[in-house]
């Protein structure tokens, strides 16, 4: 057993922390405070090859794996969560469906754009009525000749109405199974395509330089030859895709908890309060302590679920603890930190108040903590 790091691995890790620190820091607040999209940091990761991270080069990737992926994705979240989603969005649900259900002429088509970050791509599984519950899709999709008619509407799409967002993957129900339950089926729908409305990005309490909206499809046609993968496959696509996105946003996760560390840390030293910096205070210390422990064993947990999912052995457990734990974690660690910083901590100026706006929606997204919890009782059998 061996939690070290490979070279290649440590590589990317710094080099991900340097361009966090030096592109990302200077500028993200103000992104953040005008709710603005950073387009230039998108176009920069896109130069690092961040979007092609866990792809074979045939395809214009990295030749990485996830784990890279997850890599960057802490070092991006210790500094920024908006950054860092936008990223985690667009390749766990953007590219990854297509890459692993396309059809050759589908990753022919958007695989170069999307792993370049040239474009981005969006995937619409939740609705305005339904989240959790993924069998409660209401939006339809009928064959028509040799067109799909979609109808319905989706909601918190990420990514899904930047200039640069190429294409929403939509789940719909496409029919009847023989045991009477809906077939599901995941249908690509090019930006522009008449019939589909991306409403105005959502007031958010966090998150605000990344890119939400709700969908509306109307009568929205696209060629028959949109299917990803096979018809009624698309519940079991989506949890293979939520399962690795749970890796993802443990790892996202985890950064935010490590940067609630880094800036507790230098305020701590900084600040005085009674004759001294309140870092010489035991009160501080212990808190520090344990937001330090914390990151490291929800990092643990990620790299463990990341190892199984590696090796091609089950990881759906691992990946569900290691985003509860991440994520219960993220929001202690920003509760802390914000605490640490006293009044200064409520003040948008400080990054920690960033982390703490951003770190509650981690418990809700890609599957809420309470889903976390079934899907391990499940599979411990119960
Ligand atoms: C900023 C943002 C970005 C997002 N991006 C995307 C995206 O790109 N694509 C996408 O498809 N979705 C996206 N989502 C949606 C997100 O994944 C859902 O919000 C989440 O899965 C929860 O679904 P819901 O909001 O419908 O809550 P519900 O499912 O309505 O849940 C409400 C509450 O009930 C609880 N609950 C539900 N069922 C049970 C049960 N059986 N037992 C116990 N408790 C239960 C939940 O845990 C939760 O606490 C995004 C959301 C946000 C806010």
């Amino acid at each position: 057993m061996d939690f070290r790091l490979s070279e290649e691995h440590e590589a990317l890790r710094e080099s991900v922390r340097d361009f966090a620190r030096e592109a990302v820091a200077p500028v993200i607040a103000e992104h953040y405070e005008r709710h603005t999209f950073p387009y230039e940091i998108v176009r920069q990761m896109g130069k690092m090859g961040l979007f092609g991270l866990p792809f074979p080069e045939e395809h214009g990737g990295m030749g990485g794996d996830y784990f890279a992926l997850c890599l960057a994705l802490e070092e991006l979240a210790r500094v920024d969560s908006s950054v860092a989603i936008t990223l985690e969005a667009a390749v766990s649900l953007g590219a990854m469906p297509i890459y692993r259900f396309g059809t050759d002429e589908q990753q022919a088509r958007w695989l170069p754009k999307l792993l370049s970050g040239e474009a981005l791509a969006g995937f619409g599984l939740t609705e305005p009525g339904t989240g959790s519950d993924a069998g409660g899709t209401q939006t339809r999709a009928v064959l028509d000749g040799d067109e799909w008619v979609i109808n319905g509407s989706k909601a918190f799409i990420t990514n899904s109405g930047t200039d640069i967002t190429a294409l929403v993957t939509v789940t719909a129900v496409t029919g009847t199974n023989p045991d009477g339950s809906k077939e599901l089926s995941t249908i690509i729908v090019p930006s522009g395509t008449p019939g589909f409305t991306v409403a105005p990005a959502y007031s958010k309490v966090g998150w605000n330089a990344s890119d939400t909206h709700e969908l509306t499809f109307d009568d929205c046609r696209v060629p028959a030859g949109n299917l990803l993968g096979e018809r009624g496959r698309g519940f079991a696509q989506f949890l293979r895709i939520l399962d690795e996105g749970r890796i993802a946003i443990a790892a996202l996760a985890v950064g935010l908890a490590q940067g609630c560390v880094d800036e507790s840390l230098k305020y701590a030293k900084e600040r005085q309060a009674f004759g001294r910096p309140i870092g010489n205070y035991q009160a501080i210390q212990f808190k520090i302590a344990d937001m330090e422990l914390k990151a490291h064993t929800a990092r643990l947990a990620y790299y463990d679920a990341a190892a199984r999912m590696l090796a091609g052995e089950p990881f759906k457990r691992q990946a569900a603890i290691a985003k509860l734990h991440a994520s219960t974690v993220a929001v202690d660690n920003a509760r802390e930190a914000t605490q640490i910083h006293g009044g200064y901590g409520f003040m948008n100026e400080y990054p920690v108040a960033r982390f703490w706006r951003d770190s509650k929606i981690l418990e809700i997204g890609e599957g809420t903590s309470e889903v976390q919890r079934m899907i391990i009782a499940r599979d411990l059998g119960l």
